[in-house]
């Protein structure tokens, strides 16, 4: 008797020892089951192509993306209009030899004289805006700046990508008789790429024009304190948004008070490269009188002068 419930003791005690072997065993095979399929997943998502980032470039190419834009080699109104926000400082500092610069020559003044000079125009006060005569010798003083300034869009014009451009508000009744005559004509609304310009933007745009070598026959622009843009009553009309536009405005602006200052043919006249776009608002019945006499605003104006 004692035997046998040594044996059943046994027995017991070996199926029980099987049993928990086997279900330990039971428990590793399922981590190891679950520890595959975390592998599996992981290979999986290995497995899967990640993108990966280019290598960071510090070769010349990469260099050459963030060098800014140099300054075109001439430097008009058609490549350098207006930019919304003047930047006075220009991205590169002026040349220190004056040879780079054009020649700078004493001016005695008349009309056939197209030497530079830095002398305060006679007619400058802003009720003068019709008179005062602007051109390489003559200027206005750097804190020029109309006070009655107002959105050329008022007027039903469109803006240019350089944004809204500003002009004085005595424009504003001509200049949308103007926009209203292009439109019915057949050309669209009348864009404007810049009219007013402040001395520092002139600067900005004088120094660009002087870093790409100046020196030109006649310049394509003017030194600081000389441009009509700073007048606030002088526009670039875009003239090549439309076939027979630039036509259209040289034969029928002048009706609406706007003359083009820089005719082409000539530049010993006004003493500048020809442009096109380049209006300048003198009111009907000056604009006229301009016409008739045969002559450019500026020797119109030379003439008025005291
Ligand atoms: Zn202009």
């Amino acid at each position: 008797m004692y035997r046998s419930r040594l044996t059943l003791t046994l027995v017991l005690l070996l199926g029980f020892i099987a049993s928990d072997a086997l279900a330990i065993s039971s428990r590793q095979l399922a981590k190891i089951d679950v520890q595959a399929a975390d592998s599996t997943a992981n290979d999986a998502v290995n497995a899967t192509p990640v993108a990966t980032p280019p290598p960071v470039q510090i070769g010349p190419e990469s260099l050459q993306a963030k060098v800014l834009p140099t300054p075109p080699t001439v430097v008009n109104e058609a490549n350098f209009i207006a930019r919304p926000t003047p930047t006075p400082a220009p991205i590169v500092a002026p040349p220190a030899a004056p040879a780079a610069q054009p020649a700078v020559q004493p001016s005695s003044g008349g009309s056939s004289d197209c030497g530079y000079g830095e002398v305060l125009t006679p007619y400058r006060g802003y009720g003068d805006w019709y008179r005062t005569l602007l051109d390489l010798r003559y200027m206005v003083p750097a804190d020029y700046r109309p006070s009655d300034l107002v959105p050329v869009t008022d007027s039903g014009a469109r803006t240019g990508t350089y944004g809204v451009s500003y002009a004085r508000s005595l424009t504003m009744p001509d200049l949308t008789a103007l926009v209203n005559a292009v439109r019915d004509a057949g050309f669209g609304q009348l864009q404007i790429n810049t009219a007013f310009r402040d001395y520092a933007m002139q600067t900005s745009f004088w120094n660009s024009y002087r870093n790409g070598g100046g020196g030109l026959t006649y310049p394509t622009t003017l030194p600081p304190g000389h441009s009509e843009h700073q007048l606030g009553t002088t526009f670039d009309f875009n003239v090549y948004a439309a076939a027979g536009l630039n036509s259209w405005m040289t034969n029928n602006a002048w009706k609406y008070g706007f003359v083009k200052s820089f005719p082409p043919g000539r530049n010993a006249e006004h003493c500048i490269g020809s442009e096109d776009w380049h209006y300048r608002y003198l009111g009907r019945d000056m604009a006229s009188n301009v016409m008739n006499s045969g002559l450019t605003i500026r020797g119109y104006l030379l003439r008025l002068l005291p």
